[in-house]
């Protein structure tokens, strides 16, 4: 077997030629806590310092003792993976203990359904607020259709509102309308938002929400109706859909048998989605102010407010839930990533109980949905997830405090460090060398790469940069990470910040 030819032929061609041009063409043999080990088989292989884990999946590293424990549990007791369609204990108490944690926080309970990747947790958030928004929109439909008929039951037909927006109207005029406007809302596809620099994965759901700035235009395939958010300011965010609202009239009869109309409205907006960090588009904090105005966009839509926290939550900042500070409390939740603990592919979409739509967990499924092999290894994770947050918080303001150090050494090399906890993430600025090759090759989509490059060769360190914005490199290590590799990781950061402030680009391509 030639592993190299093999990728580039049937695996992934573009990112093989890619792979190589940046001198990222290395394999991965083994990994332990922090550490990965490269080479080929047979190898003793060097040993590397793993930053970037799963795209921030391996908050609790490679093969974690505690997670292997369980893993080999399930192989040495043969539990069946194959069990679709009976009680399966390893979801049940998953669900049961997300439903718990996230519940604590937010003081409600939540309807879990379990699947395998990020971008799976997202299509199911999707396709509830859709159903969720239809039986509104029909329970809506009921309720006046049972109005009307009690106006004209009581001869009020034709008596006009006494008071209200449509005073003066007569009250079967009024509801016809409303029941016309209605009628009209149920045929209008149901409409997503998401925020500027959004990433919610690439699945053509998932995809549409998210903001792919350098994905091809002709890579992209349109998936639900879709806006998004461009303007953070709070007050925009939560009027940016006002034009979408079509007002109707109810009608209530008081004691005295006088009719009163009152306004209500209807949208199409099914959900709004957030990732209170966004990670891929370069680690930026969303303002507690722009989640709040969400929160107030999906009030005053009667849509479901999403929080992806797939990358931000399981605790990677210090506390569970990354919105947990923001005081701002959303309808559904998603993880995935580090909640399969690195071993296993697993998400969560979690739904608060009051809004949950019972039919839904019996006519979305999958195959490989709710296995107990890793839905144990997620509940460790959990547990896992807890034990690491003292850890976690002290060790994200160490790498913090000597990033920032670093930056402030060389702020025309870094523009800035972000995040919280152990995610973060270092904007480097973009070069501008004299040599026009050299301004070619130090692009926005490579720089990142580039450096790397020079982080893996010449000091051992594993980075990518964010996806969606590659002058940011991500640092995304575990919970394992020894202090003493603090300094490790501000020394080589160092290097790099000092060679792109001197203008030494052969130092820093030659690897
Ligand atoms: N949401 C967020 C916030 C993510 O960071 C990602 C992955 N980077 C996804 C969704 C998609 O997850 P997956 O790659 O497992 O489909």
């Amino acid at each position: 077997m030639n592993t190299d030819a093999d990728f580039a032929r049937y695996a992934r061609p573009e990112f093989a030629r890619l792979f190589r041009a940046l001198n990222l063409d290395v394999t991965y043999l083994a990994g332990r806590g922090d550490h990965l080990t490269a080479g080929s088989p047979g190898d003793s292989g060097t040993e590397v310092l793993d930053l970037v884990g799963g795209a921030g999946s391996s908050l609790f590293g490679h093969n974690h003792p505690a997670l292997l424990d369980v893993a080999r549990r399930c192989l040495d007791e043969q539990l069946p993976f194959n069990a679709q369609a009976s009680v399966r204990p390893g979801a049940a108490e998953l669900a049961e203990r997300l439903s718990a944690v996230v519940g604590s926080t937010t003081g409600a309970s939540y309807v879990v359904t379990l699947g395998s990747t990020g971008a799976d947790a997202v299509e199911g958030a999707v396709k509830h607020a859709t159903v969720e928004r239809r039986r509104r929109l029909a329970a809506l439909q009921e309720e006046f259709e049972r109005s009307l008929r009690r106006i004209r039951r009581d001869g009020l037909a034709d008596v006009p509102c006494a008071s209200g927006p449509a005073a003066g109207r007569r009250c079967a005029e009024v509801l016809g309308e409303a029941l016309d406007r209605i009628a009209g809302m149920r045929r209008v596809d149901p409409l997503f938002v998401s925020l500027r620099n959004a990433f919610h994965g690439k699945t053509t759901g998932a995809g549409s929400l998210t903001h792919g700035g350098n994905v091809p235009a002709d890579l992209h395939v349109p998936g639900p109706r879709h806006r998004r958010l461009d303007d953070w300011a709070p007050g925009a965010v939560v009027t940016a859909l006002d034009a979408e609202l079509v007002e109707i009239c109810s009608i209530s009869v008081d004691a005295a048998g006088v009719p009163h109309s009152a306004a209500r409205r209807l949208s199409p907006l099914a959900a709004a989605f957030v990732e209170p960090i966004q990670g891929e588009s370069g680690v930026h904090e969303v303002p507690v102010e722009v989640l709040a105005a969400l929160r107030e966009l999906a009030d005053r839509h009667e849509a479901a407010l999403v929080f992806d926290e797939i990358q931000c939550g399981m605790g990677r900042t210090g506390t569970f839930l990354a919105s947990e500070g923001s005081g701002v409390v959303a309808d559904y939740y998603l993880f995935s990533k580090s909640l399969g603990g690195g071993l296993a592919k697993i998400s969560a979409l979690l739904v608060d109980e009051r809004r949950y739509v019972p039919e839904f967990g019996r006519h979305h499924t999958s195959t490989f949905a709710d296995d107990d092999f890793s839905s144990r290894i997620a509940t460790a994770a959990v547990e896992l997830s807890a034990a690491y947050r003292d850890r976690i918080v002290e060790l994200g303001e160490l790498l913090r405090d000597r990033l920032s150090e670093v930056a402030q050494r060389w702020p025309d090399a870094i523009v800035e460090v972000r995040g919280r906890g152990l995610l973060l993430g270092v904007e480097f600025v973009l070069p501008q060398p004299d040599s026009g090759l050299l301004r070619e090759v130090f692009d926005s989509e490579s720089l990142g790469y580039l450096i790397a490059g020079r982080l893996l060769h010449a000091h051992r360190i594993r980075v990518i940069p964010t996806l969606s914005a590659p002058t940011t490199v991500r640092i995304q290590p575990s919970a394992l990470l020894e202090p003493a590799e603090v300094d490790r990781i501000a020394t080589a950061f160092e290097d790099v910040a000092g060679l792109l402030a001197k203008g030494d680009y052969a130092t820093l391509l030659e690897h």
